[in-house]
């Protein structure tokens, strides 16, 4: 029997053998629903986060997934040349990187999409030429008191389409190559809001409404592997757990191996820290990358509350990595 799930993953899966040319969204028919695979080889390295041992650190986030053979940038940084720079300096190039993911439209995730694109598309056409997003991502943002559209994305678009580059737009968790999967928008189940409410709240334009901006299009990456499944997030707004669960719902209920990103909770309360620690034990987690807005405290916190060590719970860095078989390269300063 076919689940309304399994049909919704088949019917995203299609958005793949489609030629891409211009934004669309992954939900035609597909011919086939292919097999569940899990990857064999996995490496991440930072590119973009605040503390770095190479190159320079900014409030961003970006990363180099290279998984089975396949390269793929996801998030971009918050200045249009930081990804660019560090990936030079760690002699990564990003000439033979075909996809880009975005994980959500915050521009210290995006900001380096468009420089990227022209400057590696004069020399390889194909590179990061395709930007996987999540539903949501393109919706006017407004601050309270200004009409004017602030949501960057809505000016990175013709630029990035501009320099030959495509938008696929995720509605719903996609499998887009084996045991590599994106989820889409994350349904929020548990009330974890973790996002920073500024003086003047911001509001996103949702079916003609205006409503509370909760980041809808937040999306993770995750990588299933025999040892478990690696969760992959940007900022993590749609709430660390609301994001694991979901994994676990679609892609497997396997225990999370690595855990690495922001997970936006350097600013969040006592009462919600000890929650997400309790809900994270219960998920297993046995590396942890706290990058970005996860937060310094946050991270050392989560070590002795998830019985995890040095090896196995860092804060952030650019030029550290986590390999499936060896496991996390700390680098100096989070050694
Ligand atoms: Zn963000
Ligand atoms: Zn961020």
């Amino acid at each position: 029997m076919t689940s309304r799930r399994d049909v919704l993953r088949h019917l995203t899966l299609a958005g793949l053998v489609l030629p891409f040319a211009s934004t669309r969204l992954a939900s035609a028919a597909a011919p086939h629903r292919p097999a569940r695979r899990r990857v064999g080889q996995l490496r991440i390295t930072i590119l973009s986060t605040m503390l770095a041992d190479e190159g320079i650190g900014e409030w961003g986030f970006g990363a180099l997934v290279e998984v089975d053979g396949r390269r793929l940038l996801f998030d971009t940084g918050a200045h249009d040349d930081v990804v660019a720079r560090n990936a030079r300096e760690l002699k990564v190039s990003l000439d033979t990187v075909p996809e880009v993911v975005l994980s959500h439209f915050h521009a210290d995730h995006t900001s380096g999409l468009v420089a990227l694109r022209r400057d590696v598309a004069p020399r390889q056409p194909m590179a990061l030429a395709r930007a996987h997003v999540a539903e949501g991502i393109f919706a006017p943002r407004v601050r309270d008191g200004d009409p004017t559209d602030y949501n960057e994305m809505n000016r990175v678009r013709p630029q990035y389409e501009a320099a030959g580059g495509a938008f696929v737009v995720h509605g719903a968790p996609t499998q887009i190559h084996p045991g590599v999967w994106l989820t889409g928008p994350v349904p929020r189940r548990n009330p974890e809001r973790n996002w920073s409410v500024g003086a003047r709240p911001t509001r996103v334009q949702r079916g003609g409404q205006l409503a509370e901006d909760t980041v809808p299009d937040d999306m993770a990456m995750i990588v299933d592997t025999d040892q478990g499944l690696v969760v992959l997030t940007g900022c993590g707004h749609a709430g660390v757990v609301n994001i694991i669960e979901y994994a676990r719902e679609v892609v497997r209920p396997a225990p999370v191996h690595a855990l690495i990103g922001g997970i936006h909770l350097f600013n969040a309360s006592e009462q919600t820290l000890a929650w997400t620690e309790q809900k994270l034990r219960g998920f297993g987690v046995r590396h942890l990358i706290g990058a970005h807005c996860t937060g310094v405290e946050t991270v050392y916190r989560f070590r002795q509350s998830l019985g995890l060590d040095r090896a196995h719970c860092v804060v952030g860095a650019v030029r550290q990595v986590f390999d499936l078989a060896t496991g996390i390269r700390a680098g100096v300063i989070a050694r």
